[in-house]
């Protein structure tokens, strides 16, 4: 079979063989991009419609013990201005996102040596008491099965743990003194209490291949993630990455197209750092399959403290002003914004995963 018949196999059993996916990922012309890309878009269609879920990120710490060599807040970048904001910080950006009409909130921080499970479980009560119909998704790292647990009885909705790469070579390249079996085992502990899941990949690392790629589809068919958040690599001056060269725009839309026709049911972002490389770079991760946007809340005082990367874009921009902005973006691209809680659909009991 060649590349097009093999995207069609794809599309209707949503499932290929190892060296068939390789083939694909080898052989990808214009034609085929173009298929893929149409293919994906009308599964998400047939799964979601036309909608775009909205979740309001609150980016709530920039400490982290961790050294990603690619991540600018990394513990070795001491140019850092390094924040923590306050159970009241955080409620107010809830707030201020629900009176935009978010109803999930996600907090993301780096994994902060301060930051305690009963505050994670203050937190999730807090906001969960004020705002029920409120979806909440952690995304703080790896935490022991205990503490997962206890977030996820407090009233935790999701937790986001990108993978980040599948390649165990590559893995332990970018992440000094952290392992790849833990990350993994992170993921599918999360599953098994309950969480609807995030896992996802960055595109374009340094020394990536498509045997790599080839991994992360493989790993994400096998773990059946909820939520994949895939984004380019985007490198950060203050990091061993500085003078890399970052992730494309075509390769990040195949990443997010075939991950759709394997997982049809996934909630996939069009990721801010796909739009910090392009400026309709979320527009195309729409088209190419993505059906969540995340605009941000973080206020906006610290906003230029949570860089991961160079050029993230949002760094000025009010919680309202984001709002709007996203919106017609979401319109002009051919879809609707929904301001539901969207979740998975496996969990909406509109269809059994
Ligand atoms: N500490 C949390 C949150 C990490 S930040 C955790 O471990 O899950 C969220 C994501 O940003 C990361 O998972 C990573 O995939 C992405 N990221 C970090 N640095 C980046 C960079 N330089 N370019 C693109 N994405 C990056």
């Amino acid at each position: 079979m060649n590349t097009c018949e093999l995207i069609e196999k794809l599309y209707e059993t949503n499932c290929l063989e190892t060296d068939e996916l390789l083939f694909v990922l080898n052989n990808m012309d214009h034609e085929s991009f173009q298929q893929l890309i149409n293919r994906s878009h009308e599964t998400s269609l047939k799964y979601y419609g036309d909608s775009v879920f909205v979740r309001g990120l609150i980016e709530f710490t920039n400490y982290c013990t961790r050294d990603c060599i690619y991540c600018g807040i990394r513990c070795s970048n001491k140019k850092v201005n390094r924040y923590r904001l306050s159970d009241e910080q955080i409620l107010n950006a809830c707030r201020e996102g629900n009176l935009l009409g978010y109803k999930t909130f996600v907090l993301q921080g780096g994994e902060d040596p301060l930051l305690t499970d009963e505050r994670i479980i203050y937190l999730i009560k807090a906001i969960k008491q004020e705002m029920p119909e409120c979806a909440i998704t952690l995304s703080i790292g790896e935490k022991s099965y205990k503490s997962y647990e206890s977030y996820f009885n407090a009233g935790a909705d999701r937790y986001l743990l990108r993978h980040e790469t599948a390649s165990e070579r590559l893995y332990k390249q970018i992440h000094p003194k952290m392992s790849f079996e833990k990350r993994m085992q992170c993921l599918w502990s999360l599953k098994e209490i309950g969480f609807q899941v995030g896992a996802g990949f960055m595109v374009g690392l340094p020394g990536q291949n498509h045997e790599d790629y080839l991994k992360d589809i493989l790993f994400l068919n096998e773990l059946k993630p909820h939520m994949v958040g895939i984004g380019p690599f985007i490198p950060h001056s203050d990091t061993p990455f500085a003078h890399s060269k970052g992730g494309d725009v075509k390769t990040t839309m195949m990443m997010i197209a075939l991950v759709r026709l394997f997982l049809p049911g996934a909630l996939i972002p069009a990721t801010t750092a796909l739009g910090s490389i392009d400026s309709k770079g979320r527009e195309k991760g729409l088209l190419a399959g993505a059906n969540v946007v995340m605009p941000n809340l973080t206020p906006v005082e610290q906003r230029e403290n949570y860089l991961l990367y160079d050029g993230k874009i949002c760094i000025g921009d009010a919680a309202n002003k984001c709002r709007y902005c996203i919106e017609g973006r979401i319109i002009n691209s051919g879809f609707t914004l929904d301001l539901s809680v969207g979740h998975h659909i496996s969990f909406s009991g509109k269809c059994v995963w």
